[in-house]
C-alpha cells in the first residue's frame, strides 16, 4: 500500500515524467490509430518519433496517466503540424486573384471549383470559372451547369482549343470585366500521367496562380502521400482541398499532405452539393484522425480540476501532521468532480488493478466516511484528536450521520493510523482512511 500511495502522491504533485517506458502502450495505440486513419506509414514513423522526443521528460499532469497525457500531446502536435488555424484562400492585391485546381480525375476538382466560387460569392468576391478540361466534352458542360446553378459565369472555348490558351484568355476576360478571382478547373487522369503533369505545368507557368490547390480525395488512403509528393515536385502546390470527408474516411490524408508538401489544407469537401464546403479546422481533424475523443476529454478534465498548488499545500499539511478531516472532504469533492471513484482510481498507477468488487466496496466506504465527516463540527474536523478521546462526541456523530458508533470509531482510528503512516513515509499520500479497506 505504501508503494501505491507513494506513486499516487507523486502523480498528484505532477512529479512523474514521461519516459520511454511509461508510454509504451500509448505509442502503440497512437501508431495503430494513425495507420487506421490511413496516414502514410513513413509519415506515421516520422511523426511519432518527433512527438516522442518532444514529450520525453515532460511533467505528468496530476491525476493523469503518462500514457493518456502522451496521447494529448500527440493531439496537440497533430494540430500544430496541420496548421494552428485555418489558412484562407489567397487574395491578390491586384485583381484578379488566380486559383489553379490540380488533382486526379474524379477527386472532385470541378465540384470544388463551383464550391469555391459560391464560397467567394458569399464574401462578395466576384468569380470567373474557367473550363480547361477539353478531353471529356461532358466536363465543360458540367462546369457550365454548375455555373448556372450558383449564378457564376464560366469561360469556355469548347474542346478544340489548347488548355493553356483557354486559361490565358480566361484571365484576360476577368481583367477586362474587373472580376476579383479566376478559378481554373483542369483535366485530371486516373493516375499520375506525364502528359497531364506537363500540361498543368504549362498552365501554371502561363497564369502564375496566387494559389495552386491540390484536390485530393480523403478515401485515397496511403496513396495520398505519393500523389502529394509528385504533384508538389512537378508543379508545386500552395494548398489543398480534401474532398469526400462526408464518407467514413478518418482523414489521415490531411496529415500526409501537410507533412509532405508543407502546404496547408484550406478546405474540406463534405458532400456532392455546391454548399458542401467547409474551412479546414486542424483540431477537429486531429480528433477525427486519432478517434480518441474520450481520452482527450478525460485528460483535459484532470488538467482543469487538479490544482497543483492545492496539492502542494496538502502535502505540507501532511508533513506537519495537520492533515485533517477538512482536507479529507476536499479530496472527496475533488474526486467527485472528476467523475466516479472507480474512474479516478483507475487513473492512479497501482490502483488500476483493483477489481470492480473492490472498487464498489471502496466507493461505498468512502460515501460512509463522507457522511460521518459531514456530521462533525468544524472544531472536530480541524482536530481529529478531539474525537479519539471522546466517546460522547463519537456517539453524537453516529446519531447525526445515521451510522453506528463502531463505524465512527473505526473511521477515527483509521484516520489517525493513516496520518501516522503518512508522516512516517515522509512523503505524504493521496490515500484516505475510507480507502484503506480494499488495500
Ligand atoms: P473531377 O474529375 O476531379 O472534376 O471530379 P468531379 O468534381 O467531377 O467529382 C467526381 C465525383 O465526386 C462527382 O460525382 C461528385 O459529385 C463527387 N464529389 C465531389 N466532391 C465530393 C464530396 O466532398 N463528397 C462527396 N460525397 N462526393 C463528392
Ligand atoms: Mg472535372
Amino acid at each position: 500500500l505504501a508503494e501505491r500511495l507513494e506513486s499516487a502522491w507523486k502523480k498528484l504533485r505532477g512529479q512523474d515524467k514521461i519516459s520511454e517506458s511509461n508510454i509504451q502502450e500509448a505509442l502503440r495505440e497512437v501508431r495503430r490509430a494513425l495507420l487506421e486513419a490511413d496516414v502514410n506509414l513513413q509519415v506515421v514513423k516520422e511523426f511519432i518519433a518527433e512527438v516522442e522526443t518532444k514529450a520525453l521528460g515532460s511533467e505528468v499532469i496530476a491525476g493523469v496517466q503518462p500514457d493518456q497525457q502522451f496521447i494529448k500531446i500527440v493531439h496537440e502536435e497533430l494540430v500544430a503540424v496541420m496548421g494552428e488555424s485555418n489558412v484562407p484562400l489567397a487574395h491578390a492585391e491586384r485583381a484578379p486573384t488566380v486559383v489553379l485546381m490540380a488533382g486526379l480525375q474524379g477527386t472532385g476538382k470541378t465540384t470544388a471549383t463551383a464550391k469555391l466560387a459560391l464560397h467567394l460569392r458569399k464574401q462578395n468576391r466576384s468569380t470567373l470559372m474557367v473550363a480547361t478540361d477539353i478531353y471529356r466534352p461532358a466536363a465543360v458542360d458540367q462546369l457550365v451547369t454548375l455555373g448556372k446553378q450558383i449564378n457564376v459565369p464560366v469561360f469556355e472555348l469548347g474542346t478544340d482549343t489548347d488548355p493553356v490558351e483557354i486559361a490565358r484568355q480566361g484571365i484576360e476576360r476577368a481583367k477586362a470585366e474587373g472580376i476579383d478571382t479566376v478559378i481554373i478547373d483542369t483535366a485530371g487522369r486516373l493516375q499520375i500521367d506525364r502528359d497531364m503533369m506537363a500540361e498543368l505545368a504549362r498552365i501554371k507557368e502561363t497564369v502564375e496562380p496566387d494559389d495552386t490547390l491540390l484536390v485530393i480525395d480523403a478515401m485515397t488512403g496511403q496513396e495520398a502521400a505519393n500523389l502529394t509528393r509528385t504533384f508538389h515536385e512537378e508543379i508545386g502546390i500552395s494548398g489543398a482541398i480534401l474532398t469526400k470527408l462526408d464518407g467514413d474516411s478518418r482523414g489521415g490524408a490531411a496529415l500526409s499532405v501537410r507533412k509532405i508538401s508543407g502546404a496547408p489544407i484550406k478546405f474540406v469537401g463534405v458532400g456532392e452539393k455546391v454548399e458542401a464546403l467547409q474551412p479546414f479546422y486542424p483540431d477537429r481533424m486531429a480528433s477525427r484522425i486519432l478517434g480518441m475523443g474520450d481520452v482527450l476529454t478525460l485528460v483535459e478534465k484532470a488538467a482543469e480540476e487538479v490544482d497543483i498548488a492545492d496539492a502542494e499545500k496538502m502535502h505540507e499539511k501532511i508533513m506537519a501532521a495537520q492533515f485533517d478531516f477538512n482536507d479529507f472532504l476536499k479530496q472527496m469533492r475533488l474526486m467527485k468532480s472528476m467523475g466516479s471513484l472507480g474512474g479516478v482510481l483507475k487513473l492512479i498507477p497501482g490502483m488500476n488493478k483493483l477489481t470492480d468488487d473492490q472498487l464498489e466496496k471502496g466507493e461505498s466506504q468512502l460515501k460512509l466516511s463522507e457522511s460521518i465527516v459531514n456530521s462533525m463540527t468544524k472544531e472536530e474536523r480541524q482536530n481529529p484528536d478531539l474525537l479519539a478521546g471522546s466517546p460522547s462526541r463519537r456517539r453524537r456523530i453516529a446519531r447525526g450521520s445515521g451510522h453506528s458508533e463502531k463505524e465512527v470509531s473505526k473511521l477515527v482510528t483509521d484516520f489517525s493510523r493513516m496520518r501516522t503512516m503518512m508522516q512516517r513515509m515522509g512523503q505524504g499520500a493521496f490515500g484516505m482512511p475510507g480507502m484503506a479497506g480494499p488495500g
